[in-house]
């Protein structure tokens, strides 16, 4: 038994495990279906206690969001997800809980934001060599923000156009290593991405781990370097992980230190694993990283 004047922090700790916290998430301000005042109001229908706003790329949400958060007594916290290339495989890695206004925080995203269009024309051009034409205004439509062009917006033409049935097999067939239409990219490297989120006063965890094609060897290599640069976290519950991942991710985040983060990823209705706020908590002896907001 654990009375309430031996142990308040025990108790607390639980409280606090129990939060629910979703700290992952997507508007229209990169490849969200909803407008970011619309995914805030869902949240807390949804019944989310904590927030956080992680468009790709791009900080142009935080405000409307957090304002509709706010109102709606959720607690709101910063967030984006950041393009990263290691060893030439495509990461995220979440910024959490920094100052908006850091300038070398913004710049950086401006600099990664800034290859999209570019990238979105060649991969427009490798789709037309398949017979799939007007990709890239095709896609272009569906990009509420044009500077964040995403491989989403590629999905949701090709559904359009009929060449997919859903956005989920368009990820099968194409726009993948070795698939039409994918094309290879210069992002950001690991360390200006944990660089800028720590400068910006932020938390830098790893999204969705289990999502990455890397050898057991390689994501330990990956971890330990992200570690020594001054990441603090990964993602354990995450809407595209499997109960697996969840099993191995949290061992890994007990092993190696991290805070544990917890986030749907939901881009919209219908094209999502779950849906805002809808995860199983986190399991039980990991650290939450929002006790470190
Ligand atoms: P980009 O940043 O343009 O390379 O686009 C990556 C985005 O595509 C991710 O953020 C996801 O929203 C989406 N995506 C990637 N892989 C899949 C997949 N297998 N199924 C559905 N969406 C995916
Ligand atoms: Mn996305
Ligand atoms: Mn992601
Ligand atoms: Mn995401």
């Amino acid at each position: 038994m654990c009375g309430y004047h031996h142990c308040p922090a025990r108790t607390s700790d639980r409280l606090l495990t129990v939060l629910n916290c979703d700290l992952h998430c997507h508007s229209t301000c990169s490849d969200g279906l909803l407008p970011a005042t619309e995914v805030a109001r869902r949240a807390a229908g949804n019944g989310v206690d904590m927030l956080a706003l992680t468009d790709h790329d791009d900080l142009g949400g935080l405000a409307a969001a957090r304002e509709v958060a706010e109102a709606a007594g959720m607690a709101f916290v910063n967030g984006v997800e950041i393009s990263i290339e290691w060893e030439r495989l495509q990461i995220h890695i979440l910024g959490l809980s920094f100052e908006v206004t850091d300038p070398a925080l913004s710049a950086g995203l401006a600099s990664v934001r800034s290859g999209r269009i570019e990238r979105a024309r060649r991969m427009s051009a490798e789709l037309e060599k398949v017979g799939i034409d007007g990709a890239f205004e095709g896609a272009m439509r569906h990009a509420a923000n044009p500077s964040l062009i995403s491989r989403s917006h590629f999905g949701r033409y090709l559904v359009e156009v009929g060449v997919c049935k859903d956005v989920r097999s368009v990820f099968e067939s194409y726009l993948v290593p070795g698939r039409p239409g994918y094309v290879e990219h210069r992002w950001a490297t690991l360390a200006d991405s944990v660089q800028w989120i720590l400068g910006a006063g932020g938390v830098a965890a790893v999204a969705h781990p289990g999502r990455y094609k890397l050898s057991r060897a390689d994501m330990r290599r990956f971890l330990g370097e992200f570690k020594d640069l001054g990441g603090q976290a990964i993602e354990v519950m995450s809407g595209s992980h499997t109960p697996e991942h969840i099993d191995l991710y949290g061992r890994l985040a007990r092993e190696y230190g991290f805070l544990a983060s917890r986030g749907s990823d939901f881009h919209g209705p219908g094209e999502s694993y779950v849906d805002l706020g809808n995860l199983a908590p986190l399991p039980e002896g990991l650290q939450p990283i929002w006790e470190a907001f």
